[in-house]
């Protein structure tokens, strides 16, 4: 017998944040519990605006989901059979519950149930975003625990902005252009950004410009990185000779059983992985690092954005965001939190 529980959440957000396609302040997720055998397994759902999804539509999925599951011991199968089209926010909430739920019930962490090695996870970015050049270097500041820099581009003052990052520090900077330039931009953009020590950049065109893509590709001198050009493992094989590498998001493909089938997908077509987030609490995030020892890069940042994180999972430890040695996901909630 399954039971469900779900809970629409305001995020705040520490700041303002900005990228090209706008602005906001607070972010509306869903906590899910589904309780199984007198266990609970937690889950959430960031929905995203963008691909029509919201706490409404992700909620009334999550109830057709849950009620659809046959057997919530089959975890890695479940959300595959009982999925939702268009809502993969809330069958990750969904799939992610039963990864905890499994865990718990083993007595393992979600990360031994996958076979890796929390101690290989590499470190996340942290992103700057967009904003004026005093701020930009009092941000870069307070962000002194991250290795990587993830700034956000796409605007029509771009090399202002990175070279406000650039003057106030020598750390590795990634550049996400959020489908922000023209194949005339980036190619510009590309050379320029190369001798400013950026390491990579993510989606540089919009996703339907996949043939400008892969004549991208072949010129630019740094790695590129699809983010919204990929949803799900089916998308892989078409965008192999566009990218150089994919961000897998749990809340775009629907979970940690299709984030892991993507990077064997991935892995078989040469393409390099980042592990990606949305604005989500500790929560969401826990369970992406659990999956995080087998990527190349991680921009798990997306908790350490709000100031009223009702949960408690993971750690940063030299840099990394890596899950708890606790079993399922390791998440609890956070003492005080009203949740
Ligand atoms: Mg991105």
């Amino acid at each position: 017998m399954i039971s469900l529980r779900q809970r629409a959440y305001t995020l705040e957000l520490q700041r303002t944040f900005r990228v090209s396609r706008g602005a906001s302040d607070v972010r509306e997720n869903l906590f899910v519990e589904i309780e199984c055998e007198g266990t609970i397994g937690l889950g959430e759902a960031a929905p995203i605006a963008r691909y029509a999804q919201s706490c409404t539509t992700a909620a009334r999925a999550v109830e057709q989901m849950v009620g659809r599951i046959r057997n919530p011991r089959a975890f890695s199968q479940a959300v595959e059979e009982v999925w939702v089209a268009g809502q993969p926010a809330a069958a990750a909430a969904v799939d992610m519950a039963l990864w905890d739920l499994a865990g718990k019930r083993l007595g393992v962490p979600v990360y031994e149930l996958l076979g890796v090695d929390p101690a290989t996870i590499p470190p996340t970015s942290f992103t700057i975003g967009i904003d004026d050049p005093e701020t930009i270097a009092r941000k870069v500041d307070e962000a002194e625990p991250f290795a990587v820099l993830k700034v956000k581009l796409g605007s029509s003052d771009d090399k202002a902005l990175l070279s406000a990052v650039r003057r106030v520090t020598d750390r590795p900077l990634r550049v996400d252009a959020n489908e922000g330039w023209s194949f005339e931009e980036a190619r510009a953009n590309l050379v320029w950004l190369a001798d400013m020590g950026v390491e990579l950049v993510e989606q540089p065109l919009p996703a339907a410009r996949l043939e400008e893509m892969g004549t991208l590709r072949k010129i630019s001198p740094l790695p590129l990185i699809a983010d919204e050009s990929v949803a799900n493992a089916a998308d892989i094989p078409a965008l192999a000779n566009a990218f150089d590498g994919i961000n897998i998001k749990l809340m775009k493909c629907g979970g940690l059983s299709e984030a892991r089938r993507m990077i064997d997908v991935a892995r078989a077509h040469g393409l390099r992985v980042m592990l990606g987030c949305m604005v989500e609490s500790s929560l969401a995030i826990t369970a992406a690092s659990h999956l995080a020892p087998l990527v190349d890069w991680t921009d798990l940042d997306g908790h350490l954005l709000i100031r009223n994180d009702p949960f408690v999972g993971c750690l940063l430890l030299d840099g990394s965001v890596v899950p708890p040695p606790a079993p399922g996901l390791g998440v609890r909630t956070r003492a005080g939190a009203e949740i």
